[in-house]
């Protein structure tokens, strides 16, 4: 029998669920356009960036010398004035509402290759800014560009072709929820290396990375916290509850008695430990609640009675799924890791909830070379390009 993991554990949810999260807020059915404008980016890339009210939905086509943006259920908005950049590929640009479609058509004063994936991002609304369809192209080249160049001098058949070529959407279908959380923070640091560096900002500093990185791959993502303050473990795990998070990470960086000990590892929750190790660092990152004044008992107390021993299990199933996947993804990377399997388990206070997740020790403080690296930019670039990776390859739906 094969179901949705995460269908099931609703069908089988007790009404816990829907007390612990709010209400899902509905989006107006119809899109509608705010702004239109183009840039150049480095590396002669033309960028044009479609600003909707709404998420946009579109696909994309080459016609000769131009390309059509297709917005589905998206209305025109002929009060506003494209602000096109005087140098790059677009020459004009025009709207043409087709029943509920909007094309948006940029004539170029060139033929393009079609725009790979890596060419399109949408960008959530923030500041000033509502949803922005960002395309960033240039000029034919390779084989798409042989069959543009066609296209201008040739035949209706070959224009033909090339409009009806539509791009696939950047985005998963649905749009995967991604909580993740930097462990510890105000009063608690974590653990501090050598050098001064707190595990509290390390984990910040990725953590902060990591959303900017995953939203513009197309997910949506949320942080535990985004400034240096105190949350209980129970409190993080409650946060992905009420997201309805499809994935929980918890990010930490480790110490370790022997000063020689380096690399990350990973883990998920389990009620036994899988070795002494782990159990001790479980007990080390739980320890993190003792230092709060208050008990915060009332959720967790929640949670253990709403998971069923078979929700636990699916739960767990995931969440081994996905830590499996991230070690492997942190290797790819070259990222040095800890002596020992690819993946532990322990009772991790912060991992108990419905969300499948993680706990990743993304290297250690202790050991000397490990605390410059985890300091600096471009390796937490890489810890960000490795969950990353790891996220997109993870099979959220089987
Ligand atoms: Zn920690």
């Amino acid at each position: 029998m094969k179901i949705s993991r995460r269908g099931f554990l609703k069908v089988s949810g007790i009404g816990i669920l829907a007390v612990l999260s709010a209400p899902r807020v509905a989006f107006a059915a119809r899109n509608s356009l705010r702004s239109l404008r183009t840039g150049v980016q480095p590396g002669n890339k033309t960028r044009l960036v479609i600003e909707t009210s709404a998420r946009p939905t579109y696909s994309l086509s080459y016609p000769a010398n131009q390309l059509v943006v297709s917005l589905s259920n998206t209305a025109a908005n002929t009060g506003i004035t494209a602000n096109l950049a005087s140098s790059g590929l677009v020459k004009s640009l025009a709207q043409a509402q087709n029943g509920d479609t909007l094309q948006v058509i940029a004539n170029l004063k060139s033929g393009i290759a079609p725009i790979q994936k890596s060419g399109i991002m949408i960008l959530e609304p923030n500041g000033d800014n509502d949803y922005r369809l960002v395309l960033d192209f240039v000029a034919g080249s390779g084989a798409a560009a042989a069959s543009s160049a066609t296209a201008t001098t040739a035949t209706a058949k070959t224009e033909t072709k090339q409009a009806t070529q539509p791009a696939k959407p950047a985005t998963p279908a649905k749009k995967y929820i991604i909580v993740v959380d930097a462990g510890h923070g105000g009063k608690d640091p974590g653990c501090i290396g050598k050098g001064g560096t707190r595990e509290k900002d390390v984990v910040l500093s990725v953590a902060k990375k990591l959303k900017t990185k995953l939203d513009a791959n197309g997910f949506k993502t949320y942080l535990t916290r985004s400034g240096d303050t105190y949350l209980k473990l129970a409190q993080r795990a409650e946060i992905a509850e009420q997201k309805k998070a499809d994935l929980f990470i918890s990010l930490h960086a480790n110490a370790n008695p022997s000063r020689k000990m380096k690399g990350f590892s990973i883990y998920t929750l389990s009620e036994k430990a899988s070795d002494e190790e782990a159990k001790k660092l479980a007990e080390a990152e739980n320890a993190a609640d003792k230092i709060g004044v208050e008990g915060f008992t009332e959720f967790e107390e929640n949670i253990r009675i709403a998971l069923s021993s078979l929700q636990q299990h699916a739960v767990a199933e995931m969440s081994e799924e996905y830590a499996n996947g991230c070690a492997k993804s942190f290797k790819k990377l070259s990222i040095e890791q800890q002596p020992g399997p690819d993946v532990r388990h322990a009772p991790f206070a912060v991992l108990r909830s419905t969300v499948p997740g993680a706990l990743l020790e993304l290297g250690h403080l202790s050991n000397a070379s490990e605390e410059k690296l985890l300091k600096s930019s471009s390796h937490q670039d890489k810890l960000v390009n490795a969950i990353v990776k790891s996220i997109k390859n993870y099979n959220f739906d089987v």
